[in-house]
């Protein structure tokens, strides 16, 4: 959908509590999307009670769950390193080879394709939280049922709605790199291949086709919807429940959320993240935990990127909201 001046103009009047102009005018995708789109999020569900009821009585191996850490942990950060910290922000420089491993680790994600991705999360920065955010909690209101629907909607109901991100406005830098544009046309093949690789793991240590069908399961379906949930989490969650250290733009109402930080590597420390959008490290804070940014300084010794844009301290404690303010337009679930 092209946002039209109309639209742009409403936006100027927004108030911080009403629902988004035109929220209600929820234009449903296209029949093919929808049952795609309903695919990749049920399947993985599906999946997830076959193995469990397989697992009853003869256990989840250890093969299984090794994979599946280990699928989590390399895909999950080819999205927070790969398309999050570098792609969307540029908050550091990467050997071209890293910079294309890091798109095809963050492809087998199951997340759409890494120009698309990029350019949706640049426009959430654009307009967080207020009209024009595709995945706002706050696009039904600040009332609680407004509240509650809109959370289902930044976690998951977005995906349904037929409100696309044109890439040539928000990623035109993306589109004109070959290798990026030639990683985003592999996603369906990376997505295969996310789910072909612990089939053949599985089945090349077990010896067995069923020990290849665990594996299938755990450390390809299971993997894939914990991934989806947790990234989803950060766009639902992280926008609703939490602290705000940090001062934000106006509307803004990202949060840190310490639960999710291990699990989101990082990325959970959201208000840090909107507060300075640019900077490599979210967890700002001691005892923040942010794996993503530990893997991007062990990748600076390495020699492997350059250019990090680390916090600087100075900056931090300017950004520093003041004493917690009470948001009383706003329903919070503290
Ligand atoms: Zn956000
Ligand atoms: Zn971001």
């Amino acid at each position: 959908m092209i946002i039209s001046e109309q639209a742009a103009e409403r936006r100027q009047d927004y108030d911080g509590a009403s629902p988004f102009p035109g929220a209600e005018e929820h234009v449903t995708a296209s029949r093919v999307q929808v049952g795609l789109t309903g695919a990749i999020v049920v399947v993985p569900f599906i999946a997830l009670g076959v193995a469990i009821f397989l697992a009853w009585g003869q256990g989840v191996t250890l093969t299984d769950l090794l994979l599946a850490t280990i699928l989590y942990v390399v895909t999950g950060l080819g999205v927070t390193v790969g398309f999050h910290r570098l792609l969307t922000h540029a908050s550091f420089t990467a050997r071209p080879w890293l910079r294309v491993a890091l798109a095809v680790a963050g492809s087998m994600g199951f997340q759409g394709n890494v120009v698309d991705w990029v350019a949706v999360h640049r426009r959430h920065h654009a307009f967080t939280d207020r009209p024009g955010d595709p995945h706002s909690p706050y696009r039904y209101g600040t009332g609680l049922r407004g509240q509650l629907r809109g959370l289902a909607h930044a976690h998951l109901g977005w995906l349904f709605a037929d409100d696309q991100t044109p890439a040539e406005r928000y990623a035109p830098d993306l589109l004109a790199d070959p290798a990026i544009t030639r990683v985003a046309r592999a996603f369906p093949a990376l997505c295969a291949l996310s789910l072909a690789l612990p089939f053949l793991a599985g089945w090349a240590i077990t010896g067995t086709l069923y020990g290849g069908l665990t594996a299938f399961l755990w450390a390809g379906l299971i993997r894939v919807a914990l991934l989806q949930h947790v990234t989803w989490s950060v766009n639902s969650l992280c926008h609703v429940i939490g602290n705000r250290p940090f001062k934000t733009r106006r509307h803004d109402r990202s949060t840190n959320l310490w639960p999710l930080a291990l699990l989101s590597f990082g990325e959970s420390w959201h208000n840090g993240h909107h507060s300075e959008p640019s900077c490599a490290r979210h967890g700002v804070d001691r005892r923040q935990i942010d794996p993503s940014a530990g893997l991007i300084g062990l990748f600076e010794r390495l020699g492997w990127v350059s250019n990090v844009h680390w916090p600087d301290r100075e900056r931090i404690q300017r950004r520093r909201a003041g004493p917690p303010q009470p948001a009383p337009e706003a329903h919070r679930f503290e």
